[in-house]
């Protein structure tokens, strides 16, 4: 079959909402489809080269925010914390971890989710569920849950205004090496491990410091003033994503001009549905979720699917078992790439398969169990010979409390006082800032 940016509409799909008005979808998608791309494509080409890099071992990728994002939060502040937060851990890893980082954020996007099912029922009242602010509202109402297209449109705008902030923070001075002190947000003056970061923060300095006496500085070398931070989210609701799919002019080969990175879900990677169709077409580096049922002989048929040419770089593969069900399930996938020479980055998501529901109701994870499944994914590929590429991380820089542990040691009962999300729950700042000197301990050469 000859792959267009509309093949995907033959196929059988999964998670998508039903629109009771296909005039009205037909013209939202046409609006969007003459809207500016969101990216540029030489600025993927540059992230489809960098994971090139981690996919031979010579790097390492962190994409990370929140699981979605939303119309009500939406905002500078939350924009602003997330991209600390992400660079903070990018520089513990860098520096620590002896690793250059690629930084990949689930923002600017990141509003379709799939469901475990289609309608939710509440004290005997059935209604569709919630798919993302992209799809539908939150609120438990007849009006508020009826996909409305127009949100499509509410989506792109609210992710060209974060790429917007996102693009000024990267090069407008925030992301400043030298600022590395000032990054010390008020969750890190109360975090115990204020002190590491602080010694860190002044080695840095330190080697700055003597990098200007030998000559190297922000004039010479402007990356020392700039950061490069990539955008993502998960390519669920193809109505939107084929609109924002255009030829590039330099090239003549399509890419999704919605993000840099785009990834499947773990719901919808069928091989002979349409997410996989319209991947296969698009030029961005691409993701899949890859959960403990999966099989060797799957993976490598969708290995074929994805990367027929096996250019590293081209394809991520995030795997999210839980940490009772790697060590059991991730040798095998990884010695059928192995034995079959294909080049993917191998990311670890210790997020999704360590989901469960506190006493108390609140879905929850228990960093506990998040480390434990990173620790589990760097000793596979370290047994195996293989290079554990990356994380991928569902965290926000705001202080909430909705995964359980971490040097706070957040209780079940402390969840009600900060619990945020419209969906999973996110590692916070301080979490992800303890994970990242933990990852960086296992980067070291
Ligand atoms: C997600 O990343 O938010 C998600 C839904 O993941 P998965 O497809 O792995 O369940
Ligand atoms: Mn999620």
């Amino acid at each position: 079959m000859t792959w267009q940016p509309d093949s995907w509409r033959s196929l059988p799909i999964q998670q998508q909402p039903h629109y009771d008005d296909p005039d009205a979808l037909a013209q939202v998608e046409q609006q969007l489809s003459a809207f500016p791309p969101l990216v540029f494509a030489q600025e993927t080409r540059e992230l489809y080269r960098q994971l090139g890099e981690v996919a031979q071992g010579r790097g390492f990728l962190l994409q990370g925010g929140d699981c979605a994002e939303s119309f009500s939060e939406f905002g500078a502040n939350k924009i602003r914390d997330t991209f600390k937060v992400i660079l903070q851990m990018a520089i513990v890893m860098t520096y620590a971890g002896h690793c250059p980082v690629t930084k990949v954020a689930r923002m600017a996007g990141q509003y379709a989710k799939p469901r475990s099912s289609d309608n939710e029922t509440i004290n005997g009242v059935t209604l569709p569920s919630y798919r993302g602010d992209i799809v539908n509202q939150y609120d438990f109402t007849a009006a508020a849950r009826r996909p409305d297209p127009q949100r499509m449109l509410d989506a792109y705008h609210r992710s060209a205004a974060t790429m917007n902030l996102l693009r000024a923070f990267a090069q407008g001075g925030l992301a400043d090496l030298h600022q590395v002190h000032g990054w010390n947000m008020a969750f890190v003056e109360n975090n115990p491990l204020k002190n590491e970061y602080q010694a860190l923060a002044d080695r840095i300095q330190d080697t700055l410091a003597f990098m200007n006496v030998v000559g190297i500085n922000s004039n010479t070398h402007p990356t020392l003033h700039e950061t490069q931070l990539f955008t993502s989210h998960e390519a669920l609701l193809l109505n939107y994503e084929q609109a924002l799919t255009r030829v590039d002019t330099l090239t003549d080969k399509y890419y999704n001009c919605s993000a840099h990175m785009l990834w499947i879900g773990e719901r919808t990677r069928q091989l002979d549905h349409a997410h996989i169709e319209f991947f296969r077409g698009i030029h961005n580096p691409v993701g899949v979720k890859v959960g403990p049922s999966m099989q060797p002989d799957e993976l490598i048929r969708l290995i074929d699917a994805l990367n027929p040419n096996n250019d590293p770089g081209r394809l991520t593969l995030i795997t999210r078992m839980g940490v009772n069900k790697l060590g059991e399930a991730l040798p095998s996938l990884v010695q059928a790439v192995q034995r079959e020479g294909r080049h993917v980055v191998w990311s670890s998501d210790p997020m999704h398969g360590n989901t469960r529901k506190a006493s108390s109701g609140y879905k929850t994870r228990n960093f506990d169990d998040v480390i434990g499944e990173i620790r589990e994914f760097f000793d596979v590929h370290r047994a195996e010979g293989s290079h554990a590429g990356g994380i991928h991380l569902e965290m926000t820089g705001q202080h909430v409390t909705e995964c359980t542990g971490g040097a706070y040691q957040i209780s079940e009962d402390d969840l009600a006082q900060c619990y945020r999300t419209q969906c999973d729950p996110r590692l916070n700042a301080d979490q992800v800032l303890e994970m990242a000197f933990l990852v960086a301990d296992h980067l070291k050469p």
